[in-house]
């Protein structure tokens, strides 16, 4: 009986897998991967590995969650090294809970290798701290859900303007998101930032608020939304103000001096 990993992908560069899924994925001989994974982390794969693609693309699912947990199941009774392969961290957001029942149920061992999560992986890109102190006390990882159709964000009624929110998923539908934020409390003038391919070598970077949020158009998918006054304290300005003032200051002396 083989054993299976859910394994964290991190979010597109192989540097920022952990050394034990580099390791995994290299000694895999199943492996089951997200759409979102990236071809240089597959790149890793040993050579021998049975790779499915499991993933949805545009719209369309190769594989039901069930079939997923079944095949999981299934695979331990064939090899040693059985390896579910997720973007970013296999917890967040991953359909882990389904699979880890199943795998659970069936008495197959199983283990959990974390990855770096988007969110984490776009307030790096972003170069912004989630938690920074001055203006955040809390973070919320959330999605931007859709019931019915129409955005479900009753969460955005309970947060603090002190809670730097992460949203995954955020769509393609930014000018009707920004709406719907607005409709459930948040203000308007709260500084997003949207990641787009964040650790890749095409990621961008945009800095708005929520009140021009819909003006962004054509982002490449994945994205991430960061929504929080964290998001207006980019750490290189600061940074750079902060050499200019030492600058000035530098300059003041020397007049001072002359
Ligand atoms: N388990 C993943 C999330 C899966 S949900 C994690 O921990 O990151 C898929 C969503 O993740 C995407 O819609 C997007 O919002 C986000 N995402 C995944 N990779 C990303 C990347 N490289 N840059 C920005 N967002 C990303």
């Amino acid at each position: 009986m083989g054993k299976v990993y859910l394994v964290g992908a991190g979010p597109g560069d192989p540097e920022l897998l952990t050394v034990k899924a580099a390791r995994i994925l290299a000694s895999a001989d199943i492996v089951l991967h997200d759409a979102l994974v990236t071809p240089q982390v597959l790149a890793l794969l040993s050579a021998k590995a049975r790779v499915i693609d499991v993933g949805k693309r545009c719209g369309q699912k190769l594989l039901t969650q069930e079939e997923i947990n079944a095949y999981l199941v299934h695979a331990a009774g064939l090899a040693d090294v059985i390896v579910r392969l997720k973007s970013g961290d296999p917890l967040i957001f991953g359909r882990a809970g389904e699979e880890i029942e199943a795998l659970r149920n069936a008495g197959v061992e199983f283990e959990i290798i974390p990855g770096i999560t988007s969110a984490v992986a776009a307030a790096a890109a972003a170069r912004i701290s989630l938690t920074d102190r001055r203006f955040a006390s809390q973070v919320l990882f959330t999605t931007a859900h859709r019931k019915g159709g129409a955005f479900d964000l009753g969460w955005a009624r309970t947060i603090s303007a002190d809670t730097t929110v992460a949203i995954y998923m955020p769509g393609s539908a930014y000018a009707e998101l920004a709406n719907a934020l607005v409709e459930n409390g948040l203000d308007p003038q709260t500084p997003c930032l949207v990641v787009s391919r964040a650790a890749q070598a095409s990621q961008q970077v945009f800095r708005t608020s929520i009140s021009a949020l819909g003006n962004l158009n054509g982002i490449a998918a994945p994205a991430l939304l960061i929504v929080g006054r964290v998001a207006q304290s980019d750490a290189e300005s600061i940074a750079t103000d902060v050499w200019h003032q030492l600058r000035n200051n530098a300059e003041q002396d020397t007049q001072q001096i002359t």
